[in-house]
């Protein structure tokens, strides 16, 4: 069985399901006490949120790179970075390494495909809805059109992420605005709605919304599990 190494802690909330669903998903393919083998290095996300409002990318991509090697070197054979924001900076730190990294975008865009959809919503950061390292991705790799929320819902959703689910927080209030909000992405003309924050999972399942939800932790996940056990199976 491959190594796969996990850059985590951003937020530790998702890290934690993250390091379930590998464990579940490796015992579920080979049975027995069968667990996956992990490498995690989890930072202080405090420190990395401060950079990313400041918007200092170049320091974060140093940040990941520098991680990513350390991964490498103590034995890891495929690199996950467990949040959706910081593949901002996948490019740059898959040039510095030598094992792949499992890009989340093309996780998800893997299962969007598969289900024939075309065009989805797409939930996360303000980073990952506005910026094109993620959406851009979605169209130009796979061809997926996407669609995002207005300015003051995506403000809504930016502020639920940082101020409530990566500290651990599930209100039924804020559940609520965010089925308004993929309510209006169906309006919109989505399929189905990517929830492109791994803490967006934790607050939003397939039951409380009428299209389908493509959880991209779940999927990003089920992807590292499937090559770490490819010899193995
Ligand atoms: N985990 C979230 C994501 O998937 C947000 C935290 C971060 O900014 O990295 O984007």
């Amino acid at each position: 069985m491959k190594t796969i190494g996990m850059i985590g802690g951003m937020s530790w909330e998702s890290s934690l399901e993250y390091y379930r669903l590998l464990n579940t998903g490796v015992k579920s393919a080979l049975g027995g006490l069968h667990s996956a083998k992990t490498l995690m290095y989890s930072v202080d996300f405090e420190e990395i949120e401060a950079l990313q409002h400041k918007e200092d990318w170049g320091e974060l991509s140093r940040q990941m790179t520098e991680v990513a090697i350390m991964l490498e070197n103590a034995g890891a054979n495929m690199l996950m970075i467990c949040t959706n924001t910081m593949h901002k900076m996948a490019d740059d730190v898959q040039k510095n390494i030598g094992i792949p990294l499992l890009h989340i975008a093309d996780a998800a865009a893997e299962e969007i495909k598969r289900r024939g959809f075309h065009t989805v919503g797409l939930l996360g950061t303000r980073f990952t809805m506005e910026q094109d390292f993620y959406r851009g991705r979605l169209k130009d790799r796979h061809g997926i059109d996407v669609i995002v929320p207005e300015s003051r819902e995506m403000d809504i959703v930016h502020r639920v992420i940082y101020n409530e689910l990566c500290l651990g927080e599930l209100k039924d209030k804020s559940r609520a605005l965010f089925r308004n909000i993929i309510s209006e992405l169906e309006k919109a003309g989505a399929e189905g709605v990517v929830l492109g924050c791994t803490e967006i999972p934790l607050l939003i399942k397939q039951k409380d919304v009428d299209i389908p939800v493509f959880n991209t932790m779940e999927l990003h996940a089920a992807e590292a599990v499937r090559l770490s056990i490819r010899e193995a199976v």
